[in-house]
């Protein structure tokens, strides 16, 4: 099931047929082709699950197929970026390169977005396209910040006789990329079975925030990087996403809540308190929400 409803400025959920065809408030939001596009980005039409909806927590994604739930329209315009950039891409490739084309198979199905010469002289280089934030740049690039003794100490005050500390960016981290390498790989085994032999993997990355202060500070500092993607075996890919489908058609049958999204796949809560689409109908992040709100109105000074 779809989203079947916006949420407006103003907090009031309107069904997305009623507000396309006339906005219960006195302006739109946003214009009204924009508005009909994140409608039909919500509207996918695809029956099995996708490769990014199985990398997904099980129970996002069931809540997403099974319950009606509300989006905010602003929050969607981030993916018609990405969108955009897809087809801008499809538009260029003369011919020669590969793109946009769903692959299937008995477990799930994906849309891979350029295969071909795209880098170099080589035929078999699989490219996908992210326009994500310096964040999550920072984490796939493996910059961190490290905390440097200056050698000075405090003269005074609180901390009078503690070390002082400053920030450093360090560029030798983990990169973090496994959902990235996940879904790509299983693009990369869709190709290989179609008959195509990938031979090297990358994700061209535009930074949504760059220029700013913050991504600067994330030491992103380019607006786009080109990022090698490393192989993962066909059993794990295999075994994970067969048990990944199987978990979610098992709950969809007996239509049985699955287990909590694992910590990962929740990004530690941050998802489940202001990203999740399917919160609203979660009980583990109104629990949150609740909670929150608790340590809250504890917080506040008794009058
Ligand atoms: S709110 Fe959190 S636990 Fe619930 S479906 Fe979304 S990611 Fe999973």
């Amino acid at each position: 099931m779809p989203a079947t409803k916006f949420i407006c400025p103003d907090g009031n959920c309107v069904p997305i047929e009623d507000c396309l065809r006339g906005c219960p408030n006195c302006q739109r939001c946003m214009f009204l082709p924009t508005l009909r596009a994140v409608a039909n980005s919500l509207d996918r039409q695809i029956s099995e699950p996708t490769v990014t909806e199985l990398i997904a927590g099980t129970r996002e994604t069931f809540l997403k197929k099974t319950t009606d739930y509300a989006v905010d329209p602003a929050s969607i315009l981030y993916a018609i970026h990405g969108q955009a950039v897809h087809s801008i891409n499809e538009r260029h490739t003369q011919g020669e390169i590969l793109s946009e084309e769903r692959l299937k198979d008995d477990i799930t199905s994906g849309q891979f977005d350029l295969f071909g010469k795209i880098l170099d002289t080589d035929e078999g280089v699989l490219g996908d396209l992210k326009v994500t934030s310096s964040f999550k740049l920072m984490k796939a690039l493996g910059i961190y910040k490290a905390k440097v003794d200056t050698g000075e100490v405090y003269k005074s005050g609180v901390k009078k006789g503690q070390h002082k500390f400053r920030s450093e960016l360090r560029f030798d981290g983990v990169r973090d990329i496994l959902d990235w390498a996940i879904q790509l790989n299983y693009y990369r085994l869709l190709l290989n079975r179609a008959g195509f032999k990938v031979n090297r993997m990358f994700i061209q990355a535009i930074c949504r925030d760059s220029g700013l202060r913050i991504a600067a500070e994330r030491g992103i500092t380019k607006s786009v990087y080109v990022i090698p993607v490393y192989g993962i075996s066909d059993l794990w890919l295999e075994r994970y996403f067969r048990h990944k489908a199987k978990a979610l058609r098992d709950a969809i049958q007996s239509n049985t809540l699955p287990p909590v999204c694992s910590f990962r796949e929740r990004w530690g809560d941050r998802k489940c308190l202001g990203y999740c689409p399917a919160r609203q109908n979660c009980p583990y992040a109104q629990a949150l929400v609740n909670q929150k709100e608790n340590d809250f109105d504890e917080l506040k000074i008794p009058a």
